[in-house]
């Protein structure tokens, strides 16, 4: 069966980061005091006549007001891979931080596709806390609901058969919603973990990221992931600068901006 699915081109794409150390990321600290950044990234899933965005990153106001390094503004960029923005059909958002759906009024097409898991949490009872709603744009969180009420929010619930060789996957923890998207690829399934795990080490090592909704659910979701993938080199965290030096450029001039996660990495991890 599955070597009838298409095989998709898959990129991601660096639009931001920031300075942090290893201590932000893992829930517990870390006793070695080095530094450990983070990178940003919206994914481009390309094929079978179809292009899709994942996620949509954020915009530089923001990066402004959360003392971001904004590079270069995520869709505005996807004309670096000859796509007009003004044409993505589909975008799939994982979760709803403030680093995954900031962009999402510069795509006036676009129907967005999210886990209702996620739009009941960023409306529900927890937002009243700092220590869950810190990671949300409340003008973002409107603006997705205004545009429920267009009819341009598709609300999915758990594991969806989204588009021919790509499929949706709820793995909780992070955010109550979070989901992954798996994609055919011609070296097999690649699973874009997004925040599922934002570094390798988060799943490799069993060590929950420091921002957290459910730390149990957290762990469970990294089995998820191993699951989901062939191995553990198709799976790509969402946040970790070795993607950058695993996977190549589609070409000289994106280098450094552009990866294409659809061919074998080098293992650095
Ligand atoms: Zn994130």
């Amino acid at each position: 069966m599955s070597d009838k699915l298409p095989e998709y081109e898959v990129f991601a794409l660096k639009y931001a980061d920031r300075q942090a150390k290893r201590a932000d990321h893992f829930i517990g600290g870390d006793p070695h005091d080095a530094p450990m950044p983070m990178d940003y990234f919206v994914w481009v899933i390309r094929g079978n006549g179809r292009q899709y965005l994942v996620d949509t990153g954020f915009t530089a106001e923001v990066a402004a007001q959360r003392k971001r390094h904004h590079i270069r503004c995520p869709i505005d960029s996807l004309k670096l891979l000859d796509i007009d923005p003004a044409r993505i059909d589909d975008v799939i958002l994982t979760h709803m931080h403030y680093d995954h759906v900031g962009s999402f009024h510069k795509l006036p097409n676009a129907r967005f596709h999210l886990q209702e898991k996620e739009l009941h949490f960023v409306t529900g009872r927890h937002m009243r806390y700092p220590f869950f709603n810190r990671s949300f744009e409340i003008e973002e969180v409107v603006g997705i609901v205004r545009l429920n009420f267009k009819g341009k929010v598709e609300l999915v619930t758990g594991e969806v058969d989204f588009a021919p060789g790509i499929t949706l996957h709820p793995t909780p923890g992070h955010t109550a919603g979070l989901q992954v998207v798996r994609v055919h690829t011609k070296r097999g399934w690649v699973v874009l973990a997004s925040d599922a795990s934002h570094y390798y080490e988060n799943m490799r090592a069993n060590r929950p990221f420091a921002t957290a909704f459910h730390i149990g659910d957290m762990v469970d979701s990294y089995r998820v992931l191993e699951k989901l993938a062939p191995s553990p080199a198709h799976i790509v965290p969402g946040h970790d600068p070795l993607v950058m030096q695993e996977y190549p450029a589609p070409d000289r001039k994106l280098e450094g901006i552009v990866v294409r996660l659809d061919v074998e990495p080098k293992r650095l991890s």
